[in-house]
């Protein structure tokens, strides 16, 4: 009989949380244009004799972070010191609360490979520091076969949550499923902005596979994926490799790996250690949330993306696919739902905002608040849609000049549409005059022979083409009747 394998994956993803500050210092968290060491002091540089201060903000974004994430708040926790030596981490010791952390006991809910409704349960989301960033004087960025090292210690201090899965994931696109929902629930708080590019979101994965022989291999602890796509490469490749050990008879040991996303393999780097090496932080006092700031910050939590789509389906109508792009992200939802509230029909601003508005908003690399055209405009240029004064290829073009600026009165203007199309007696001598120029189409239809009115649809194009997008096709249709019964 041929051997199974069943992977089983736990991933830890770290964010960083959003404030104007580092987490146990004055410096400023922002330092995107500017030179390495320029936002440092004593605390962050690890100096002898200084002291560290909690940040405020840094406890509120965790809460909230975690409350999106379905934990539940822990009234009382610590910070410890794991100790370590690297350049990196100047003080020797990062300041992490580790597994007693500020939430708990969270989950989020993914698609299972068959496509069922699954839930992944999540440890905890516990606060810690950056370290500082090391440049490597290699090409590839390596400390291999470096001749000199810089150290950049903006980074250090930053303000982090860990949040670690159990090892219920269990597969490589559960897992992308997974950060990805993370991801945009943490997103939807204002807890982050999880940039994946400027590093506010890094993830690393625990994998291992069980053999259906009831073998089951340790874990390997994968780290330097940069995207998703590098996450999931990782994952499929890490589950092939130790299989295939499994599958030869060998044993799979417990270490710490790295992803080579240019060879696409995995690469072992340090046996991991088990020892403990934790200490309390003394600088630090106990870290006491009351129930009073945990129910705060639980009703600033905005509705979530789930929940949000299944009501835009439910109360507005709207499709899945539909409600599901309009609450990726809470400013497009947002946008869609004031252009509704302005008085939008649901369905025709939902399609408008998925199509025309981030068509536009992802080419142009913005966000939709940076949009001239406030939802109060486009809903006023839906209305026209809605009662026929404006045909839908008009409105597309009075959009596009209503974006440079315009108000709706100058874009009707100066794209020359005709409010109201081509008006019912234009239309009729219009139809007229196509009947005219086909007699024999004409013919056909009254003789009967037309039956499933393909003649009538070649006429109504032709109109269609004339009236250049301002004639609406069922007005078209009516006015051919018409004019065929004149005849
Ligand atoms: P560590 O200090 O080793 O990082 P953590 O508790 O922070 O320990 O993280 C452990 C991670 O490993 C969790 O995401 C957990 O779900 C995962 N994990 C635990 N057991 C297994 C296993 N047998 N196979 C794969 N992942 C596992
Ligand atoms: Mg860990
Ligand atoms: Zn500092």
């Amino acid at each position: 009989m041929s051997l199974t394998f069943t992977p089983v994956i736990g991933i830890e993803v770290h964010i960083q949380l959003k404030t104007k500050s580092k987490v146990f210092c004055k410096c400023g968290t922002d330092y995107t244009n500017d030179p390495p060491n320029s936002h440092v002091c004593p605390v962050c540089m690890g100096l002898p004799g200084s002291l560290p201060v909690l940040n405020r903000s840094v406890v509120q974004q965790g809460m909230l972070a975690g409350l999106a994430l379905n934990c539940h708040i822990l009234p009382t926790t610590f910070f410890f010191r794991k100790s370590y030596y690297y350049p990196d981490l100047p003080k020797g010791f990062q300041i992490t609360q580790s597994d007693l952390p500020i939430a708990a006991e969270g989950w989020l809910e993914i698609h299972d490979d068959a496509g069922k409704l699954k839930k992944i349960r999540i440890n905890r989301l516990h606060l810690e520091e950056d370290v500082g960033k090391l440049h490597h004087s290699t090409t590839d960025g390596r400390l291999e076969g470096a001749s000199t090292s810089f150290v950049d210690y903006n980074r250090s201090g930053l303000p982090l949550a860990e949040i670690v899965s159990e090892p219920d994931v269990s597969s490589a696109r559960e897992a992308v499923e997974y950060v990805t929902s993370l991801r945009r629930r943490v997103r939807y708080s204002g807890a982050s902005d999880v940039d994946l590019e400027k590093g506010m979101m890094r993830f690393d994965a625990n994998v291992s596979v069980k053999c259906s022989d009831g073998r089951w291999g340790k874990r390997s602890e994968v780290k330097n994926m940069n995207s998703f796509r590098a996450l999931e490469r990782a994952i499929e490749y890490e589950i092939k490799r130790q299989s295939k050990i499994l599958a030869d008879g060998g044993e799979v040991s417990q270490e710490t790996r790295h992803w080579n996303d240019a060879k696409g393999v995995t690469t072992g780097m340090r046996v991991k250690e088990f020892y403990r090496k934790f200490i309390v932080e003394p600088d630090l006092p106990p870290l006491v949330v009351s129930s009073h700031w945990v129910d705060e910050t639980r009703a600033r939590l905005p509705e979530m993306p789930i929940e949000r789509a299944a009501r835009y389906e439910k109360d507005m109508g709207l499709s899945e696919t539909d409600a599901a792009v309009l609450t990726d992200s809470i400013d497009v939802a947002r946008y869609f739902e004031d252009t509704v509230k302005s008085g939008a029909n649901p369905q025709r601003a939902g399609n408008w905002v998925r199509t025309e508005v981030l068509r536009f908003v992802n080419e142009k690399q913005i966000s939709v608040d940076d949009l001239t055209v406030k939802p109060a405009s486009l809903a006023e240029l839906l209305a026209r849609v809605e009662s026929g004064k404006l045909s839908t290829t008009q409105a597309k073009g009075v959009f596009e000049e209503m974006l440079t600026g315009l108000s709706i009165e100058d874009a009707i203007k100066k794209t020359g549409a005709v409010e109201g199309g081509v008006g019912a007696g234009a239309l009729l001598v219009l139809v007229k005059s196509i009947l005219a120029a086909n007699p024999d189409v004409v013919e056909e239809i009254k003789s009967g022979k037309d039956t499933k009115g393909k003649k009538v649809k070649f006429l109504q194009g032709l109109i269609m083409r004339e009236a250049k997008g301002q004639a609406k096709p069922d007005e078209a249709a009516s006015a051919i009747e018409a004019a065929l019964k004149d005849e």
